[in-house]
């Protein structure tokens, strides 16, 4: 029998089929669709999947299945999906959790906390682009009247795409997310949603939902909603900023304290951690910004809007937009990872280096609250502050020039990220682009 919780849920939305969910080494979902007779099966011992098959699960063709086992208590209605529920999963093989899926490497960071009565509560924001495709196969914004320089919050462009806007919000709403702003970003065609932040796994489950709700969605009204980091090389990108606090055991913010006399509202704790995430920046960097696609977001230079409004530098700052760390007061936005990260590797590399952070009680060298993107790269370097790789091959070798997440998140995992990461930066690499066309064919 499922639990009677279970039961209602499945009565009351009429599921008929539920999906097995967990994610890929990328954080792309996926899934097997399982009837709901089949449910108990799936918690108990997991629906199969041939390992080898799915992108960075460490598995070859000839070894045991993977098998997603899924969490009773993430059961929820797939709103977009009439019928259907979905399920989160954690990959065992041979009855033991799998040390490749970072649903389980984000589990066993998560539990590092909860040995200290703490719980990391993450509010993440997600920016996206609205495409079409023409006859010829070519992107296309939606709204071909979202042309302005300086696109941030206008409201014609908000009002013109409100309808796919409008889907999405009110398919997420009934499962818990509690949206409270919609708008337009400032790149032509981007848009952000915000709802409230949860603990970090259920963010990390909640982003995985929110980009399996905006892709079926767009794609139900003829779009495509992306989360690449960096679409249009003169605008802005699609971030994907944490927000950042622990809690007690009795729910009290750890990282506020009003007396902070920097006014920034921050506890000693607080402090010791975004020092972790500023010691572990370029390493962290591989993890959030993970696409050779992402370093044309964390550029150091302009975008036509007048600013990319992405991290360049590994700054910290009051409430410093232009830095890597930014302080709205009384608890940190990491500003550093984009929207086509895995949230569940991201968010266990963040908890590894703040943890190390508080550990060896580190602190920030200082509070810079200049506009970055007016210093030269000489002024830059004469107040310390240093630049972020610039290339996904950058990122990588920080990553493995690094012992902490090696050792604290598992050689597993953090190898094979390494390995699919080189893979990706030399088929990258090989490839010759239009750029090169245009400026070699005839240049000698
Ligand atoms: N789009 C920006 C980024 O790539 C962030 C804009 C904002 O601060 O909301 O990080
Ligand atoms: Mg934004």
């Amino acid at each position: 029998m499922l639990p009677v919780d279970t039961q209602r849920i499945i009565e009351q939305h009429g599921i008929k089929y539920v999906l097995a969910q967990f994610v890929d080494i990328h954080g792309a979902a996926k899934t097997k669709s399982v009837p709901v007779t089949g449910l108990k099966a799936v918690a108990e011992d997991g629906a199969g999947f041939a390992g080898f098959a799915i992108c960075g699960m460490g598995m070859e063709p000839h070894g045991p299945d993977f098998m997603a086992r899924g969490d009773l208590s993430t059961l929820i209605p797939v709103p977009w999906q009439p019928g259907y529920g979905r399920i989160v999963c954690i990959g065992h093989v041979n009855g033991e959790p799998w040390p490749f899926d970072t649903r389980y490497v984000l589990q066993q960071q998560v539990q590092r906390l909860k040995d200290k009565g703490w719980t990391l509560n993450t509010g993440l924001e997600p920016e996206f682009s609205l495409f079409r495709r023409d006859a010829g196969g070519k992107l296309q914004l939606v709204d071909a009247s979202d042309n302005l320089d300086k696109p941030c919050y206008d409201y014609k462009g908000l009002s013109r795409s409100r309808e796919f806007l409008e889907r999405l919000t009110e398919a997420l709403q009934p499962v818990g997310f509690d949206i409270y702003q919609i708008d337009h970003e400032d790149a032509n065609g981007q848009f952000e949603i915000n709802y409230t932040y949860s603990d970090a796994m259920e963010s990390a489950d909640r982003f995985t939902f929110f980009r399996m709700a905006a892709g079926e969605i767009a794609n139900d009204m003829g779009m495509i909603c992306s989360f690449m980091p960096k679409p249009d090389p003169k605008r802005a990108g699609n971030g994907m900023h944490f927000h950042l606090s622990i809690a007690s055991a009795t729910n009290k913010n750890l990282f506020h304290d009003a007396s902070d006399p920097s006014g920034m509202g921050l506890s000693k704790l607080a402090y010791h951690f975004a020092a972790g995430l500023l010691a572990h920046g370029p390493a962290l960097c591989a993890f959030a910004a993970p696409t050779v696609n992402s370093y044309k977001r964390l550029v150091v230079g302009r975008s036509l809007s007048g600013s990319t409004w992405a991290p360049a530098f590994v700054a910290f700052g009051a409430n410093n937009r232009s830095a890597m760390v930014r302080v709205p007061y009384g608890r940190l936005e990491f500003r550093l990872p984009d929207a086509g990260c895995n949230p569940y590797l991201v968010t266990a590399a963040i908890i590894a280096a703040g943890l190390d952070g508080i550990e060896r009680q580190l602190e920030p060298d200082f509070v810079c609250n200049e506009n970055l993107y007016n210093l030269s790269l000489e002024e830059i370097a004469a107040r310390g502050i240093k630049t972020l790789p610039q290339s996904l091959k950058e990122a990588t070798d920080a990553l493995a020039a690094s012992p902490l997440f090696r050792e604290v998140l598992g050689a597993e995992i953090v190898d094979e990220f390494i390995r699919q990461k080189r893979m990706e930066w030399v088929e990258y690499s090989r490839h010759v682009s239009d750029w090169e066309i245009q400026r070699y064919t005839e240049f000698f």
